[in-house]
């Protein structure tokens, strides 16, 4: 392996590593550790002062948590040998105020799965023991399984999005990206939506020209999917979609009833909905967005929003040019 490779490999560690040779002058710095230590020191003595005061008293193996600009930060000290000679020194950097954040944003979201997936059960075994006891009038018993049926095709509608945000959360997706044709697959998309907006009297208009980025086809087909999909949801009725895509640039704009500002900011959360009631009886899981913002990041894309209450939204995507 080369130091390329290395270097590449320790920027996608969630800690910091810090290594320094024997005369105190930094050998490498990874990007964690930089953010972290708020700068590139070129010498131990540039280290922010608990940093140093921290290597001050302590033992090769130690470990100590400091506060570092405000935030929660565990040093280890290891000292480097080669060929049974010390080399130099490392210090690995993690932040506890990550951690932690991650670790309370995992229990919200099991919290958040395990109510979600309650409500439409409840109603499902309902009016199942309803049927099963008699109580159910013979009139009754069609509307019944009706609504057993589409509770189940919600459960089954946020199981396969959850699904897929875990997939996302698991793996990169350098290794299957491909030149792919926003254009193109921003069309087979309109397609497969076609008779969902005329459903609702909404049309949907694809405008542009062929543009080639580097991405993930199936993932970048569920960003567009999921953004025509609300545009649709969230309409009037006889309104448009419109969906361009121009430079490396994908837009979809909307007639809908937009998006109040205070709850803009929120909007790409997991489950986090305007209107509850309307995004459940329109099918929504409230992961969509959260899914896009997901599939944008891993693409390197800029997500923008701009909506305004009762005139519509516009989402638009933005490619890097490298993508
Ligand atoms: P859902 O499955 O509820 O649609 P999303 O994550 O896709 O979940 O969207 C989150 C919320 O953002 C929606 O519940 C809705 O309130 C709002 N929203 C999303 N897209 C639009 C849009 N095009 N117009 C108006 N509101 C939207």
């Amino acid at each position: 392996m080369n130091e390329t490779m290395l270097a590449a490999i320790l920027d996608t560690m969630e800690d910091g590593v810090a290594v320094f040779d024997l005369e105190g002058t930094v050998l490498f710095l990874n990007a964690v550790a930089s953010t972290l230590l708020r700068k590139k020191p070129r010498r131990i003595h540039d280290l922010p002062e608990p940093v140093l005061t921290f290597f001050g008293g302590v033992r090769s193996g130690g470990s100590e948590t400091v506060r570092l600009f405000g935030r929660a930060v565990r040093l280890t000290y290891q000292d480097l040998y080669e060929n049974g000679l010390r080399t130099g020194a490392v210090l690995l950097l993690s932040d506890l105020g990550e951690q932690e954040r991650a670790e309370r944003m995992r229990r919200e979201f099991t919290a958040n799965v395990s109510h979600e997936l309650k409500t439409p059960l409840t109603s499902i075994s309902g009016y199942a023991e309803m049927i099963e006891n008699g109580m159910a009038k013979e009139a009754d018993i069609r509307r019944f399984a009706e609504r057993i049926r589409r509770e189940s095709n919600r459960m089954l509608s946020l199981v396969s999005d959850i699904i897929k945000l875990s997939e996302l959360d698991e793996r990169g997706i350098r290794a299957q990206a491909e030149p792919v044709d926003l254009y193109r697959l921003a069309e087979e998309t309109v397609e497969t939506l076609k008779s969902a907006a005329m459903v609702r009297g909404v049309t949907v208009q694809l405008s542009g020209e062929s543009v080639t980025v580097l991405g993930v086809r199936a993932l970048l087909s569920e960003l567009i999917y999921n953004l025509v999909d609300n545009a649709i949801r969230y309409n009037r009725d006889n309104g448009t979609v419109l969906v361009r895509v121009a430079g490396r640039t994908l837009s979809v704009r909307d007639t809908g009833i937009g998006i109040p500002k205070h709850h803009q900011s929120r909007i790409f959360e997991r489950f986090y909905r305007v209107d509850k009631s309307r995004s459940k009886a329109t099918g929504g899981t409230g992961l969509g967005l959260a899914i896009v913002k997901h599939i944008s990041q891993q693409h390197n894309a800029e997500l923008t929003l701009k909506s305004s209450e009762g005139i519509g939204t516009e989402i638009t995507v933005t490619f890097p040019k490298e993508a």
